[in-house]
């Protein structure tokens, strides 16, 4: 694997790829839900990029920059292991060199959900991305459904400012316990991984609830919250039932939806989400109309 810290060996080496490329963007700290996203890529591109930048721009004054995890050799050894070819981890400097001043913001969707609980956490991830997809011009990029509202914005970006590349989206990997993998699941000690697992459990029953026929997204909505703001030792920053396209309040969620949920447990930040699709509807709707058909002979 060759290990970039130049953009402009970066563009070198990418002008001199055959073929297609998938890029996957990370910030390190790399655990099997950053695999399933190189896995992907590698099945359907002929070349594959990962990149590694813990991006200052997305995180508030108050988050946990300085103490993200780097983990460099760990995940160089992981990336070997899966036959990456290209790993691109530029310095700070080098992505923001003094007197950068251009950002890229997506000014509605991105306060929407984690763009409201942390205002310029959007701008942050669209700058660094747009950087990332004009330095390596993949022709499909992969991100993971764990960040819902972090894929409604970029795909925003990608439509708005024509960047010509797919955006393919892989699910969310979990540990056996049912947690969303995440790099700053470290961050929690035995007993508060214990209370983190009400987010898993509580997104679902809201689900199973969902497809059993309660179609409400308001009432869903208020279902998650009641049940998480319950869980001693987790505080609920939010518990939303939207569109997963524009991240917008929804009144059903027949035609799909997004349930999604961030919460503190200590001062670790956890997101986590469900999406039910609109086939999962018609099949359910097919259900209980047959229930009540039943019922009714
Ligand atoms: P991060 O390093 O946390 O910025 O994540 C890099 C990429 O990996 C993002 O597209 C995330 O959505 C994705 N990702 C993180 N955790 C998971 C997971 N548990 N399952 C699938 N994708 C994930």
């Amino acid at each position: 694997m060759q290990i970039v810290h130049s953009i402009a060996e970066m563009r070198r080496l990418r002008r001199a790829l055959p073929g297609t490329l998938g890029l996957v963007p990370t910030m390190g700290a790399l655990h099997a839900g950053h695999l399933s996203l190189v896995r992907a890529a590698k099945q359907a591109c002929d070349h594959v990029a990962v990149t590694l930048f813990v991006n200052p721009l997305q995180f508030g004054p108050k988050e946990d920059f300085g103490k993200y995890p780097r983990t460099f050799e760990q995940d160089c050894a992981l990336l070997e292991a899966e036959g990456v070819e290209l790993l691109f981890a530029p310095a700070v400097e080098e992505m923001y060199p003094g007197g950068a001043e251009t950002t890229v913001d997506v000014p509605e969707v991105g306060s929407r959900l984690d763009g409201a609980s942390r205002p310029g956490h959007f701008r942050g991830v669209s700058t660094v991305v747009s950087k990332l997809f004009l330095i390596a011009t993949p022709d499909r990029a992969y991100f993971g459904q764990k960040d819902a509202a972090q894929v409604a914005v970029l795909r925003t970006m990608v439509r708005d400012l024509n960047f010509g590349l797919e955006l393919v989206v892989c699910p969310t990997v979990r540990d056996a316990d049912g947690l969303a993998m995440s790099s700053r699941n470290r961050y929690l000690s035995d007993e508060e991984r214990r209370i983190a697992l009400a987010i898993p459990r509580a997104l679902a029953s809201a689900k199973a609830i969902a497809t059993q026929g309660e179609w409400s997204a308001p009432v869903l909505e208020k279902l998650l919250t009641e049940t998480l703001s319950e869980v001693s030792g987790l505080q609920l920053d939010y518990a939303a039932v939207v569109d997963p396209v524009s991240l917008l309040p929804l009144a059903s969620v027949t035609q799909g939806a997004l349930l999604a949920v961030a919460a503190f447990v200590g001062t670790t930040r956890l997101i986590d989400n469900e999406l039910l699709s609109a086939e999962e509807f018609t099949e359910s709707t097919t259900a209980v109309l047959n229930l009540a058909e039943v019922l009714s002979r």
